[in-house]
C-alpha cells in the first residue's frame, strides 16, 4: 500500500507494477495549488522517468535546461554553468505519471489518519480519516513534506521553517518560453536574501519565482494584491522579462511557499513500513532535489523489494534502501544549507562566488 499519490507515489507504483508486485495508490486528493507549480528535474530523474514511464515521450511533454545563468539584477553575469536538467511542470507531470498506471490504482479522497497493527508491530491496515479501512501487508509512506506516515513513525521529528520563502508562479507565455530557450534564469539582488528564478517548464509555460529572506521580508500575512506591490518594489528596475513577467503574474493563483528540510537523524524504514519522497527527505528548493530525489527512491526500492516475499525479507530491503538514502541525503541537506546561507549574503561577501542552485 502506498500512501501519497503524488510524485514518490505515483513513480515508485509504477516501478513496482513493472515487477509484478500488486499496489494501491491511496491520495487525499490533489489540491490546485500541487497541480499547478513545475520544477528542475536532474539527470537521475529524468533517466528514472524514462526507465519507470517508458512509453512516454518525456522530451515532448518538458523541456530541456542545458545552462543556469546567475546574474546580477543590473545584468551583470556571475556564472554560466552547463546544465544536464529538464523542467516540467508538477501538473503535467504528475497526470502523464497517473495515465500510465492501471486504472483504479489511485484511490482519491483517501486520507490516511492512523495504522492498525498487530501485537509484533507490524502494520495490517491503514484506517482513513472517513473511518475506511484498508489492509495491507506493507506500506510505503509516499504523502510528502508534512506526511502523516513520518508523524506516526516518529511524533518527535518536525519541520522548522526555514529563512528563505518563495513566491511560485506559473502560466502560458509561449514568446517569454522562447526568449528563455533552454537556460535557467537566476537573478540577485545585490544586497543578498532577495532572487528571482525563470525557466521554461515546456509547452511554452513559465515558471518564475521569487525567493526572499523572510526576516527582511514577511509577506505570510499580507494579501496576493499586496505581495504584487511588494515584489514590484524590488523588481521595477530589473532586467527584461522579469517586469513583464509580474505584470502578466496573477498573483491570487501564485503560491507563497515556506521551504523546509529535515536533517536525517531518523529512521526512514521501521517495521514494515518505508519513507520514500518527501516524506522521507524534506530539502530545500535550492538543492533542486525534491522531485528528482522521489524519482530516485522509485527507482531504487522496487528492485530491492521484488525478490522479497516474507515479511523479514520486505523489512531487510526497506531497511537497506533507508541506509542508502539517508546517507545521500545527509549530504544534500547539509549542501542545501550551505547555499542557503550563501543566498542571505551580499554578493560581495560571497565566499567563493554564487552558488548554483543545486546539488548534484
Ligand atoms: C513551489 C515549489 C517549487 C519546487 N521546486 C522544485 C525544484 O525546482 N526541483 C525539485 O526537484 N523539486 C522542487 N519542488 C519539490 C517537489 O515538488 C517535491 O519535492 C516533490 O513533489 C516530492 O514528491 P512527493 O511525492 O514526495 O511529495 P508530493 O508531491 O507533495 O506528494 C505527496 C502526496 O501525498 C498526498 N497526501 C498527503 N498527506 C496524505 C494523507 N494523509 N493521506 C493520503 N494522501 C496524502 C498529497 O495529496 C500528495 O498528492 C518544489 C516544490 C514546490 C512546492
Amino acid at each position: 500500500m502506498i500512501i501519497g499519490g503524488g510524485i514518490a507515489g505515483l513513480a515508485t507504483a509504477a516501478g513496482l507494477i513493472r515487477r509484478g508486485i500488486e499496489v494501491r495508490i491511496l491520495d487525499r486528493g490533489w489540491l490546485p495549488w500541487q497541480m499547478g507549480m513545475g520544477f528542475i528535474v536532474l539527470r537521475t530523474g529524468l533517466d528514472a522517468l524514462c526507465e519507470l514511464f517508458p512509453k512516454v515521450l518525456w522530451g515532448s511533454v518538458g523541456a530541456p535546461v542545458l545552462r543556469a545563468k546567475i546574474m546580477t539584477c543590473d545584468s551583470e553575469l556571475l556564472s554560466d554553468t552547463r546544465l544536464d536538467a529538464y523542467a516540467i511542470s508538477r501538473g503535467t507531470l504528475m497526470e502523464t505519471m497517473l495515465r500510465q498506471l492501471p486504472p483504479g490504482t489511485l484511490v482519491d479522497h483517501a486520507t490516511v489518519a492512523d495504522f492498525a497493527r498487530t501485537s509484533d508491530g507490524r502494520v495490517r491496515a491503514v484506517v482513513c480519516e472517513d473511518g475506511r479501512i484498508f489492509p495491507c501487508s506493507m506500506v510505503i509512506g509516499a504523502d510528502g513534506i508534512r506526511s502523516t506516515t513520518r508523524r506516526l513513525l516518529h511524533p518527535q521529528v518536525s519541520l522548522d521553517d526555514v529563512r528563505v520563502r518563495e513566491v511560485v508562479s506559473i502560466f502560458d507565455a509561449p514568446h517569454v518560453a522562447e526568449l528563455i530557450g533552454t537556460t535557467f534564469y537566476k537573478y540577485y539582488d545585490p544586497d543578498g536574501g532577495f532572487g528571482v528564478g525563470i525557466v521554461h517548464v515546456g509547452g511554452g509555460q513559465v515558471v518564475w519565482f521569487v525567493q526572499h529572506d523572510a526576516a527582511r521580508y514577511d509577506w505570510a500575512d499580507l494579501s496576493p494584491g499586496m505581495i504584487r506591490w511588494k515584489i514590484w518594489e524590488k523588481v521595477a528596475g530589473w532586467p527584461a522579462p522579469i517586469p513583464a513577467l509580474w505584470a502578466m503574474t496573477k498573483f491570487s493563483k501564485s503560491h507563497l511557499w515556506f521551504t523546509r528540510d529535515l536533517y536525517p537523524d531518523y529512521d526512514y524504514a521501521r517495521d514494515n513500513v518505508v519513507l520514500v519522497g518527501d516524506a522521507a527527505h524534506p530539502v530545500l528548493s535550492f538543492t533542486s532535489h525534491g522531485a528528482t530525489g522521489a524519482l530516485e527512491d522509485a527507482v531504487l526500492l522496487p528492485p530491492m523489494l521484488s525478490n522479497a516475499f516474507t515479511d523479514p525479507e520486505r523489512e531487510a530491503a526497506a531497511a537497506a534502501f533507508a541506509l542508502i538514502r539517508r546517507d545521500m541525503f545527509e549530504r544534500i541537506v547539509i549542501e542545501g544549507r550551505e547555499i542557503l546561507e550563501r543566498f542571505l549574503l551580499p554578493l560581495a561577501k560571497q565566499p567563493q562566488g554564487v552558488m548554483v542552485p543545486l546539488v548534484k
